[in-house]
């Protein structure tokens, strides 16, 4: 199953993404902490994404799709994105990759939540991009870039839409059960 799971900053994406993989044994592709992981290595990339992680802005396309690329070569069919496609460029980026496998995405989770939310969940999450300023520009930039990708995902009738501000896991019940709903009425 290839899975995408999106949703602004603290809507607990990597929760569902970690509870998903467990219950469904997919690979988390958790595209944040992969960058994260790049820019603690002494790479010649690496000072390059730690400009754009400190900053709370996005990292340039061409590094994270050479990472989703090499990542989705390693797990095969069964997969949760985590945080990616992030924007319209991604977007497009990810199909090229699928299409030369002959693949696509099963369904694309969307986590939905408010900002007031979203800023008490950061501040006690305490990252070092939870900062408040650097919050509200990482909220604002999900708005301006990822808002687009969600809605085209809706389009195209592969999108589940989950709200985000319960449990973790009566909210993993939710996105499993509309899973199951979905995949078995394509399966029909
Ligand atoms: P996250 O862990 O999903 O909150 O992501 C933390 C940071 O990693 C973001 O603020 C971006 O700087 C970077 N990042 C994560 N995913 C992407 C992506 N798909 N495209 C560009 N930058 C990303």
């Amino acid at each position: 199953m290839r899975l995408s799971i999106l949703g602004p900053p603290g809507s607990g994406k990597s929760t569902q993404a970690e509870i998903l993989s467990h219950v469904l044994g997919l690979r988390h592709i958790y595209m944040g902490e992969l960058l994260r992981q790049e820019a603690e290595r002494d790479s010649p990339i690496s000072a390059r994404i730690c400009y754009y992680l400190s900053r709370g802005e996005l990292v340039p396309e061409d590094v994270v799709l050479a990472v989703l690329e090499r990542q989705i070569a390693e797990a095969g069919d069964n997969y949760i994105l985590d945080g990616v496609p992030r924007t319209m460029a991604q977007m497009l980026g990810l199909e090229i990759i699928l299409s030369e496998r002959g693949e696509s995405l099963d369904a694309v989770i969307s986590l939905e939540i408010g900002t007031e939310e979203i800023i008490r969940r950061l501040l006690a999450r305490g990252r070092p991009d939870d900062r408040p300023d650097l919050i509200a520009r990482r909220v604002r930039i999900f708005h301006q870039e990822t808002d687009p990708v969600i809605r085209l995902y809706d389009e195209r009738g592969i999108l589940i839409r989950i709200p985000a501000d319960g449990p973790p896991e009566s909210i993993a019940d939710d996105i499993l059960r509309h899973l199951r709903e979905r995949l078995s009425s394509k399966a029909a």
